[in-house]
């Protein structure tokens, strides 16, 4: 099992891999620069190489870094989708000194502009970002539907993913407390969630799992994250998503409002019954 938590990268690549190492992880997500869409540090190769080293050494599975949250692939103005653009790219310019992992984002708000012109708009950034991504996988992540939010149902996943051409670089996260804020029940029928995701997507597009309690209740439309075991989800029913043989080997990020200790108690509450 890969499980894992989204950690600071502020000191760097080795330092990050020794503290998800601290806390039993084996994965992790991270922002390459701060998440309001700031200047990127400078990437260390000496850093990034023991940082691989430490990862292969103790079997971690797959990264998944995160895209800026600022980003609105689907604006209305040009110039927002063009720095969207800009900043995407450059982030998976980056991820090359970490070949084979995966960079997920939101693919934005339609603000007004209607869920079907949002999503024309993202398939068309998607277009032209995928052939930067060299050997990153990049992953559309599912969304609460809060406010204008797109990526919000499977059916809406689907049309970004047929839509893109070449999908050979691209996936999709599911996010367990976005998609119980979205409407599906994860708690009492996740099998119908899994099955409904294949018809629309495909299970084997599915790259990542964002492991999140939920604050709201069944389709609140909120996206605000709980502890686990804490929300509406609860814990029995994330365990079952943990368990579940479709999602078998695939990174589980925490991403619950903790510390490190946090973190490393509820890894080890997934690990202690898996
Ligand atoms: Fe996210
Ligand atoms: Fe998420
Ligand atoms: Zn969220």
């Amino acid at each position: 099992m890969y499980i894992g938590a989204h950690l600071s990268i502020s000191k760097g690549f080795r330092a990050i891999v020794e503290e998800a190492k601290s806390i039993d992880a084996n994965t992790f997500a991270f922002f390459l620069r701060n998440p309001r869409g700031g200047a990127a540090k400078t990437i260390d190769a000496r850093d990034v190489a023991e940082a691989r080293e430490l990862m292969a050494a103790h079997g971690f599975g797959r990264l998944v870094a995160h895209a800026p949250y600022v980003l609105n692939p689907c604006a209305a103005k040009p110039e927002l989708r063009a720095f969207a653009r800009e900043t995407m790219i450059d982030d998976l310019h980056r991820l090359a000194a970490l070949p084979g992992n995966y960079y997920n984002f939101h693919p934005g708000c339609h603000v007004g502009q209607g869920a079907d012109a949002g999503i024309a708009l993202t398939t068309e950034f998607l277009r032209e970002v995928l052939p930067e991504a060299g050997e990153t996988t990049v992953l559309i992540e599912a969304m609460a539907g809060k406010g204008t939010e797109i990526g919000r149902t499977f059916d809406e996943l689907a049309r970004m993913y047929d839509g893109v051409g070449d999908a050979s670089r691209l996936g999709v996260c599911l996010d367990t407390c976005h998609i119980w804020d979205g409407g599906y029940d994860v708690a009492e029928h996740l099998d119908d969630v899994i099955g409904a995701f294949d018809a629309a997507v495909g299970i084997e597009h599915l790259r990542a799992i964002h492991l999140n309690d939920s604050m709201n209740a069944l389709g609140a439309h909120k996206d605000r994250h709980a502890r686990i075991g804490e929300g509406h989800i609860g814990f029995e029913a994330l365990l079952r998503v943990v368990k579940h043989p479709k999602l078998a080997g695939l990174p589980f990020i925490l991403e619950t409002p903790n510390d490190i200790d946090g973190y490393r108690r509820e890894i080890a509450m997934f690990r202690a019954r898996n």
